[in-house]
């Protein structure tokens, strides 16, 4: 018998197995950031977020009881789910379904999105990334890689440069932290310049970064996690580099390129199945641990994809 609330209603009832953390929660947190795609966090209302969840009652024609799927959930153990044409249902269950949180969700398209659609790489490009080691930053490494491009990504411990150098395959990777000088650690890499630059920190790194693109370099710029929690932005200082340099910098969002969804699964899908792209993620268990890992992502506690397992059934 069916729920008495989704009776009339496109509704799901749906169990929670996985929530992801992102760092883009803090702006739902924070008032100056006016969002177009995704609203504000309201006092008193449960969050919301990516999540992987399973069905147990469904008033859609889509899904039906026992269908996993991924998308936007309540950050709770059982959400009542009003609008699940956000949430895709996941065809493949051979692959860890946590993966629908990073590699096969939302990070994996901006990985994908980011790295194809707005970098526009070459094959024998040079590709640097900051925030390498986590969620996003480990597969667009990878994707370059595969791709046919040098890679170099910097994270800020001696465990995350030997898993991006270890695992995931990258040609080098620096401790950011160790760094007293980022430009000697960038012309160190790259002494030819750097062609791509998929920006994820901000601040002082995009400012030495400019100092080693190329010509006609292009930036995409997927974050700036160091800037998230200042009162005021740094400033950029090293800005004439556009103009001399010709460098092409473009902001994205990954809502706007999910119509590529089945497009990113058919490209993955056979690289995870042939062990060709290996994923780390950081899971803590229980529901319990969910502020402490979201706030971990600002203290650079997460090594790999930060989820949380609030069920493995
Ligand atoms: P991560 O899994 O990389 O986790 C956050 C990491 O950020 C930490 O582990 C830490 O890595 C780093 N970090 C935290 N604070 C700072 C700081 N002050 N300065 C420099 N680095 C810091 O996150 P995601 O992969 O999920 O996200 C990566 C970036 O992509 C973020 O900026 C996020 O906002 C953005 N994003 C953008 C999307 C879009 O549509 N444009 C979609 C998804 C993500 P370390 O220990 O190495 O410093």
């Amino acid at each position: 018998m069916k729920l008495r609330l989704l009776e009339d209603s496109n509704g799901l009832l749906v169990k929670i197995l996985y929530l992801s953390c992102d760092p883009y929660k803090k702006f739902r947190m924070t008032k100056p950031y006016v969002l177009v795609y995704v609203e504000p966090f309201r006092p008193g209302s449960p969050l919301t977020g990516y999540g992987v969840a399973r069905v147990l009652e469904s008033g859609h024609p889509n899904f039906k009881k026992g269908d996993l799927l991924w998308g936007f959930t309540g950050q709770e153990e059982y959400p009542l789910l009003n609008a699940p044409e956000t949430c895709f249902k996941i065809e493949d269950a051979n692959l860890p379904p946590s993966y629908y949180t990073g590699l096969l969700g939302m990070p994996g398209m901006t990985a994908y999105a980011g790295f194809f659609e707005v970098c526009s790489p070459k094959k024998g490009e040079t590709v640097f990334i900051s925030e390498a080691s986590g969620a996003v930053g480990q597969l667009v490494g990878q994707f370059a890689k595969l791709f046919g491009c040098y890679v170099v990504g910097s994270a800020s411990s001696k465990e995350k440069v030997d898993l991006l150098k270890n695992k995931s395959g990258f040609d080098d990777a620096f401790n950011y932290k160790e760094e007293l000088d980022l430009d000697a650690a960038l012309k160190r890499c790259f002494p030819e310049g750097i062609d791509i630059y998929f920006e994820n920190v901000g601040g002082k790194m995009l400012d030495a970064v400019l100092l080693s693109m190329k010509l006609h370099g292009r930036i995409a710029v997927c974050g700036m996690i160091s800037q998230y929690n200042l009162e005021q932005p740094e400033g950029i200082h090293n800005l004439t580099n556009f103009i001399l340099k010709r460098i092409r910098m473009e902001g994205f969002v990954v809502t706007d390129y999910y119509h590529l969804y089945p497009k990113f699964l058919e490209m993955v899908l056979p690289q995870i199945k042939e062990g060709k792209i290996v994923y780390v993620e950081d899971t803590p268990e229980g529901l319990e641990n969910a502020p402490t890992a979201l706030i971990g992502l600002f203290y650079g506690c997460n090594v790999g994809k930060q989820v949380v397992v609030v069920s493995h059934i």
